[in-house]
């Protein structure tokens, strides 16, 4: 009996759950279910009873339909193409699907995620003939997927042998063989330009590496202060409005990574919409193509079936690990975790398993952490290093972090933007609060930037951080007893807090200039607010009021320095330091003559 000729009946259905008498078949097994053919997949067995949970909606599926099993596990297409692609959580084709379908997904609808009729243009390793022996993993040819990435051609992860024959440098389609195999158990394989992977196993690599480099994303709260290396995980909690949406997308356009892979899972359809209608407008900053040359989205919103959103982060991660086989730094946004946790509490309720926390099954942790685990920094079998970077958003109900699906994954990830509902209330824009936000990298993240950017860095970012602190707390004192209680070194303490504020930590997403900054722009902005702050506290010392100061139209300057140059612009950062400094010696000069005069 082939795996396609199990065959079964539906016994009963409850919502997404199915239960079906089906012989012979495997936990994890993909199924088609019932006349409309819908997709599902197996997650449990008792006995001949196997528990399915169906990707689509199962109205007016009933027990005695006829259900097959497709004798594989849920799993994706992995090929040129995938670039540029929108996706449903089950990888088919969002904007076919729709063509097919109307304005909402139709059910039972199979499409392969890649395109059939396109050829690319193959070019086979120069140094691979036949009869050579190759190994899992091992590159065999080169397809220029898109106007800046190169898709690598693999040998699949399992698959080792003597190549037969390799089809020469020409155009292919996906379904035109490009070489022949033969394994070591004696069998016979077509190499193809796409494989397959099964979406719940992590793809295998030859070892996991240390990150090295810190993900550049231009957002000076996040690179300055809460650094994630490229192959780390991070996590962005936030309650409603409080802008995870807007971070995710800044990073998604302006990270330095290679490739990019944006999951909108759960979230609302309009806001997906959103993000569908502005990724393939926006332009690539690093090569100047369009951002969708390099990027692919998967969309399952909250109006799609719940357990394809279950699905959807494996669906994403398998493609990320992909390219991450290929050599290609990557990272992964997932919008929002939360709502992948919901799908797993619905499917685990309508089981009666014993829920544990808020409803949510026992497993839910492990489940988090086995999915970020998938994250890293690897040496590939073909490709020497590649990196999956993942940052995922967390929603917890009413803001509150320590809701489960919150801190499970504050245990698991590396770095922690949390997002404040008071910061985002008084439009401090990104709403990332300092005191709730950690990351483990800012040592190894010193070295790159002591080495790229300053010597200075680790020493500037302690200064304002401590700033910060200090200014929690005198900002206590002043709603105790009033501003009057502060020294004159105290009220500067604010004044350096606020410059650190406004002219550092704020940065508008909306900006031409502010939506990005270099790692140089973002260590000069902090530099330069912090040698105001230090020159000021001299001249504090010596007499000088802080209203003489804060009076200076230089301060203003500063405050908007960010806004007013870009990164290309930094000589006129270093210019407007140098006006500081020389302002304040005059300053200086004139108390000197002041105190002279009044002796
Ligand atoms: P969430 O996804 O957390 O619900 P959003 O990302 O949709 O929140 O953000 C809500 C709103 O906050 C945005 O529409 C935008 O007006 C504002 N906002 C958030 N972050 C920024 C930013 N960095 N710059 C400017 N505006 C922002
Ligand atoms: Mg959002």
């Amino acid at each position: 009996m082939s795996d396609r000729d199990k065959q079964g009946v539906i016994h009963e259905v409850n919502g997404p759950i199915l239960r079906i008498r089906i012989p012979g078949i495997c936990n994890g097994e993909q199924v088609k279910i019932g006349k409309l053919g819908l997709y599902g997949e197996v997650i449990a067995l008792k006995g001949e009873t196997a528990v399915v949970q169906c990707y689509e909606s199962t109205e007016g599926v009933c027990p005695g339909e006829p259900v097959v099993s497709l004798g594989k596990p849920l799993s994706v297409e992995l090929g040129p193409g995938l670039l540029g692609s929108i996706f449903d959580g089950v990888q088919r084709p969002l904007d076919k699907v729709l063509l097919a379908s109307g304005d909402h997904i139709g059910r039972g609808i199979q499409l392969p995620a890649l395109d059939r009729d396109r050829h690319w243009h193959f070019t086979p390793e120069p140094e691979i003939q036949a009869s050579a022996r190759l190994s899992p993993g091992q590159l065999i040819g080169r397809v220029q997927e898109s106007a800046i990435i190169q898709h690598r051609i693999l040998v699949p992860p399992h698959w080792a042998g003597e190549l037969l024959e390799l089809a020469p440098e020409g155009d292919y389609r996906l379904d035109d063989p490009i070489g022949r195999l033969k394994l070591d158990d004696g069998r016979t394989r077509k190499l193809m330009l796409y494989q397959h992977w099964p979406v719940r196993t992590p793809r295998p690599y030859l070892r996991r590496d240390h990150g090295l480099m810190p993900l550049v994303t231009g957002q000076r709260i996040l690179d300055t202060f809460f650094p994630l290396l490229k192959g780390g995980k991070g996590a962005i909690p936030g309650p409603f409005g409080a802008g995870k949406t807007v971070l995710q997308q800044q990073i998604a356009r302006w990270a330095d990574a290679d490739i990019v892979i944006y999951v909108g899972c759960g979230e609302r359809g309009n806001e997906l919409v959103d993000v569908l209608k502005t990724f393939p407008q926006l332009q690539d900053p690093y090569s100047g193509h369009k951002l969708m040359e390099r990027t692919l989205l998967v969309a399952n919103t909250s109006n799609m079936p719940v357990v394809a959103r279950e699905a959807s982060i494996y669906v994403g991660i398998t493609m990320a690990e992909y390219y991450r086989d290929q050599g290609y730094d990557v990272v992964m946004l997932a919008d929002s975790t939360s709502r992948w946790a919901e799908a797993l509490r619905e499917v685990s309720g309508r089981l009666d398993q014993m829920p544990v926390e808020e409803g949510y099954p026992a497993y839910l942790a492990s489940r988090l952490a086995a999915f970020y685990e998938r994250a890293g920094r690897v040496e590939t079998r073909g490709c020497g290093k590649g990196s999956v970077t993942l940052i995922g958003a967390v929603s917890p109900p009413g803001g509150d972090f320590s809701e489960p699906v919150t801190a499970h994954t504050k245990e698991i990830i590396q770095t922690f933007w949390a997002l404040s509902k008071e910061l985002a209330d008084a439009r401090h824009y990104p709403a990332i609060d300092w005191v709730g936000s950690f990351s483990e990298h800012v040592s190894t993240a010193a070295q790159w930037w002591h080495k790229q950017i300053s010597p200075d860095w680790e020493r500037r970012r302690q200064q304002a951080l401590g700033l910060l602190a200090r200014d929690a707390e005198l900002s206590r004192i002043v709603n105790l007893v009033g501003p009057e209680a502060l020294s004159s070194a105290q009220r500067w303490e604010l004044v350096g807090a606020s410059l650190i504020k406004e002219g550092v930590l704020q940065q508008s997403a909306l900006d031409p200039v502010d939506t990005f900054a270099s790692p140089e722009k973002q260590f000069l902005l902090l530099d330069m607010v912090l040698m105001i702050y230090d020159r000021g506290v001299e001249l504090i010392e010596l007499g000088i009021s802080v209203q003489e100061l804060t009076d200076l139209p230089l301060m203003a300057k500063a405050r908007r320095a960010k806004q007013t140059f870009s990164s290309e612009q930094t000589g006129q950062i270093r210019a407007l330091m140098e006006e500081f400094k020389h302002a304040f010696s005059q300053i200086r000069l004139e108390y000197a003559k002041f105190k002279e005069h009044a002796q």
